[in-house]
């Protein structure tokens, strides 16, 4: 290992913001980089038992990845360095892999559409059941795991029965919580501790997607998720400029099970993207907060505007998930949906834009606005006139009469 120990949730040295600055550099010595260097070795020198070097095939594991994986796993809170993945949708279909045939995956119906798109494929073909949710509304998830428990333990009795055995299934458990907090693109905020403990208690393994809070906001391996994923091309990277995700835990099993579907079906990173992340993640704290106040002072002027229908920001102190969103993250983020009556507005605004950068994704230094709907693949349920705005780093009164401008 080429880097300096990571911090646990149980010695953090640093505060947040000083750690995206100081994880994962090289050792103090002489001489040293202060940057960890590009490594693009596929092949590393090993003699003897191959499993016993740290390194030996860079689809395994490489230097070019571990000092972004151990600065994500203090960040995270994991007692483990972080696994990086090609994309983030790579790290969440590694996930979504570990739910057992005949068990279910429980997922929020606004989750983001290319994880609710895997998690329909992954289900079919390894057959387990897929159930939505509205992930704000504690009771109907807790119901709805409860249902899926019930299901499991009576395919499980079947199956035992069948087979002439006792009962069958229990190690694998019922399946897994899936829970996107804020969800994108409708911004809901689950109870992220409530529905942690409801899910562990019915033996269900829980993975949050903290790609929109970011662990600067909240870290949900301390309030017991066994999975935290990340799509890196957002926020942690930061500058719209690479593709890649992360998943994290603390439990050596899961992290070696995931770790295997990463080398196995190869959803590997390249060395210079992973560096260009870590490079990104120094300025993440600062970025973070620009964009946040940001994205405050604009949802309270849209609330305002009468050409809005509905807004939806967390930091606003009516907003459905203010409460939840101030008890249990340090910030609110930087994404906010509106919606203004008609499909035909929404994209006459987000044409008529001239800072703003009409553009899918979200996270980068500079703000974007997309109509969600116009991808056939968002769920009914999101409204035809909701944008989604990912608020970035520039001056707030430029933005402003941008936006204010493509309004009227
Ligand atoms: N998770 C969330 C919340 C996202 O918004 C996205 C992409 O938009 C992903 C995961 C997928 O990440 P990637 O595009 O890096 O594969």
């Amino acid at each position: 290992m080429t880097s300096r120990e990571p911090e646990t949730a149980a010695s953090p040295k640093f505060a947040p913001d000083t750690l995206v600055v100081e994880t994962g550099r090289p050792p103090r010595t002489d001489g040293a980089s202060v940057n960890p260097p590009i490594d693009l070795s596929s092949t590393f020198v090993s003699t003897g038992d191959i499993d016993a070097s740290p390194y030996a095939y860079a689809r395994f594991d490489t230097p070019a990845w571990s000092p972004f994986e151990e600065a994500l796993g203090s960040l995270e809170h994991s007692a483990l360095p972080g696994l990086v993945f090609g994309s983030g949708l790579a790290a969440i279909s590694a996930v979504i892999s570990l739910v057992p045939a005949g068990g279910t995956l429980v997922i929020p119906t606004h989750s983001y559409q290319g994880a609710l798109a895997s998690a329909e494929q992954i289900a079919h073909r390894q057959g387990f059941d897929l159930v939505t949710v509205d992930i704000a509304d504690t009771e109907a998830v807790i119901a709805a795991l409860d249902e899926a428990s019930t299901r499991t333990s009576a395919a499980a009795d079947a199956a035992a029965a069948s087979a002439g055995e006792g009962r069958v299934g229990s190690e694998s458990g019922p399946g897994m919580l899936w829970i996107e907090s804020p969800t994108n693109p409708m911004l809901e905020v689950a109870d992220v501790p409530a529905l942690i403990a409801a899910a562990r208690d019915r033996g269900f393994l829980v993975t949050v997607d903290n790609t929109f809070a970011t662990p600067l906001l909240q870290t949900p391996l301390d309030l017991g998720a066994d999975i935290v994923v990340h799509s890196v091309t957002k926020y942690l990277a930061g500058h719209s400029d690479v593709v890649l995700g992360a998943a994290l835990t603390s439990s050596v099993e899961l992290r070696e099970r995931l770790h295997t579907e990463r080398s196995m079906r190869g959803a590997i990173a390249g060395p210079f993207e992973v560096w260009l992340a870590l490079r990104g993640l120094r300025t993440l704290a600062v970025r973070l907060d620009r964009a946040q106040a940001n994205a405050q002072a604009i949802a309270e002027r849209l609330t305002a505007h009468a050409g809005v229908v509905e807004t939806r920001y967390p930091g606003l102190l009516d907003d459905p998930g203010h409460a939840r969103a101030s008890e249990q993250m340090s910030g609110f983020g930087a994404i906010i949906a509106f919606t203004v009556d008609t499909a035909e507005k929404a994209t006459a605004i987000a044409e008529a834009v001239r800072l703003w950068t009409p553009a899918t994704s979200l996270g980068g230094v500079e703000s974007l606005i997309e109509r969600r709907r116009r991808h056939p693949s968002e769920p009914v349920t999101v409204p035809e006139g909701l944008i989604r705005l990912s608020v970035g780093i520039e001056n707030l009164e430029d933005l402003w009469a941008d936006l204010e401008a493509a309004l009227g």
